[in-house]
């Protein structure tokens, strides 16, 4: 009667369904060595874990550094912990809201796959079924996210260990950009809300595509259901084994330690996010990206502006397209140009060379290394050239300064010239400039500027160091690089006329705020123009 019953019926392997629950990020990525081993050794059976983080925690990839990835101050003040995972990929923010699914098994027990990509694509599909099921349509993006109408929901990641592998995913359930934003180096150098705006373009969760936040408990049987679908098995509850739980206790104080999370990749070098701007008569365009200075390679981009793109996923899609690619002005033009051919798709107002240029020019902030520029400080510097490498430091005979650094109250804020009286930074700028043989000059307002830049190339002078706002080199970067005069610009600091609201006050010299000369920064390109000066090499090479 029994084997009546099981007529027709395919009986299906059996895999333990494994719901650790709300654990530390040193559990967790403990629980993932410990399950790989035992999996590999034979102790455990094949394995659908779900993880849950308490509290929230940012987990770097195996490769990373912690320096460049995580903004330690931050994450240290709010709680939340860092740890580092045993499969690769980029950092991501885990909070308590957010749950992660594994699959650690046998390789044999995988349904055929191929290539590595394909296996991306079929683990991710038992996400992409649990996504449907809970009512968001999603899917595979080459090479290892899941996504939903061109916005990332979950990102994936794999390790594989003597014959086991361990397959894991996120899904974000609801979403604190802001808190991810900061506790991450994302490639977004300020954080405006335009930049918030662009990540939550590109990112999304099950709340913000439902309009309600589903429970744990509905989202773990759907994620359960969609991975039995599509690894054709069925998933039994069950805990840790004692074995497992042995050598969790044995690995734990090592994953908790700095010798783990922080391994042997830690940098005393701040990390180099590097950004380009441009306004395009599409729009305004900005290029933030980071690169592997050993594998010469674009480890990560971010192309955000306020153009149209048709579809607007097309950015996204070129961003994928070019991330690991190789870093040299030949290879990233002859790709986006690629890119755009095959889609035949458009960006209004902007060709595939501007996206090119800017490209190459935040990767050819690096050069600026050669000056003693480190991290952030590679992106003080704007060139007004073609290419940031190609201005002839040494060559440079003008240090320009903008008339809103000197003290509201001098009698030369209104007049070119200071007597270097030591009350605010025009004074040392002056100083600096003038022991390495430089001519400064205050410029008072935009005519003042190109009357001096006229003057410049009518005296066929090679290159100027100047200083402003990164909203003045933004706004006029077409009509100084009209002008024929390669130089660079270092940014100011403290509030701009254009933060104030006072830009039409400081285009006519009126300006009534007082901004500051970034003089570590220049104190090392006047150096570096000494240097040059008295015998040093000025390179003038690409990328
Ligand atoms: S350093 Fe120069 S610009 Fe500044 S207050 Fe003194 S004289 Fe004026
Ligand atoms: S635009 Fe405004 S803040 Fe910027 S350099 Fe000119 S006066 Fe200063």
């Amino acid at each position: 009667m029994l084997l009546t019953c099981l007529e027709g019926y395919e009986l299906k392997p059996v895999w333990r369904l494994l719901d650790t629950g709300p654990r530390t990020a040193a559990e967790n990525m403990a629980l993932d060595e410990v399950l790989l081993e035992c999996r590999a050794m034979g102790v455990s059976p094949n394995t659908f874990r779900l993880l849950r983080f308490k509290p929230p925690a940012v987990l770097v990839g195996y490769h990373q550094d912690v320096t460049q990835e995580v903004r330690l101050d931050y994450v240290e003040e709010k709680g939340i912990h860092v740890n580092r995972r045993i499969t690769g990929g980029g950092a991501i923010y885990f909070d308590e809201e957010s749950v992660g699914w594994e699959i650690v098994a046998s390789k044999s027990s995988l349904p055929p796959y191929g290539s590595v990509e394909s296996l991306f694509r079929v683990m991710c599909t038992g996400a992409v079924k649990a996504l449907e099921k809970l009512g968001v349509k999603a899917s595979f993006r080459p090479k290892n996210d899941i996504e939903v109408k061109g916005r990332k929901i979950s990102g994936t990641g794999g390790t594989e260990r003597s014959g086991a592998i361990l397959f894991q995913g996120t899904l974000l359930v609801d979403f604190d950009v802001e808190t991810m934003i900061k506790a991450l180096r994302v490639p977004v150098v300020k954080l405006k809300d335009k930049e918030i705006r662009s990540v939550r373009e590109r990112v999304t969760c099950l709340s913000w595509e439902l309009g309600y936040k589903p429970t744990y408990e509905e989202v773990k049987r759907c994620l359960v259901s969609g991975f039995e679908e599509t690894m054709s098995v069925e998933l039994r509850e069950a805990g840790l084994l004692e074995e497992e739980e042995r050598m969790l206790r044995e690995k734990l104080p090592y994953f908790q330690s700095d010798d783990w999370v922080f391994l042997d990749r830690k940098s005393s070098e701040e990390p180099a996010v590097l950004y380009s701007i441009a306004k395009k008569p599409g729009g305004l365009i900005r290029v933030s990206l980071t690169v592997d200075k050993e594998a010469k390679i674009i480890k990560s981009l971010l192309i955000t502006g306020d153009f149209f793109a048709f579809p607007p996923r097309v950015i996204y899609d070129l961003e994928a397209f070019l991330k690991f690619s190789p870093c040299n002005e030949e290879e990233i033009r002859g790709k986006v140009r690629k890119f755009f051919e095959a889609r035949g798709e458009c960006i209004l107002g902007v060709s595939p060379d501007d996206i090119a240029n800017l490209i190459i020019e935040a990767a050819g902030k690096l050069s600026y290394e050669r000056y003693g520029l480190k991290g952030d400080e590679l992106n003080y510097i704007f060139p007004v050239t073609e290419k940031a490498w190609m201005v002839p430091l040494g060559e440079c005979d003008y240090l320009l300064l903008p008339y809103c650094a000197k003290h509201i109250e001098c009698s030369y804020r209104r007049v070119e010239g200071c007597e270097k009286c030591g009350v605010c930074s025009i004074g040392d700028a002056y100083r600096m400039a003038e022991e390495a043989g430089l001519t400064p000059i205050t410029i008072q307002n935009f005519e003042h500027l190109m009357e001096v830049l006229s003057l410049m190339k009518e005296r066929k002078m090679r290159g100027f160091v100047g200083c402003c706002c990164e909203a003045f080199y933004q706004k006029h970067r077409d009509e100084l690089e009209a002008m024929g005069v390669p130089g660079i610009i270092i940014t100011i600091d403290d509030k701009t006329c254009y933060e104030l609201g006072k830009s039409e006050e400081a285009y006519r010299g009126d300006f009534e705020a007082q901004t500051r000369i970034k003089l570590g920064t220049l104190s090392k390109i006047i150096g570096s123009i000494c240097k040059f000066r008295s015998g040093g090499r000025n390179p003038v090479e690409a990328l």
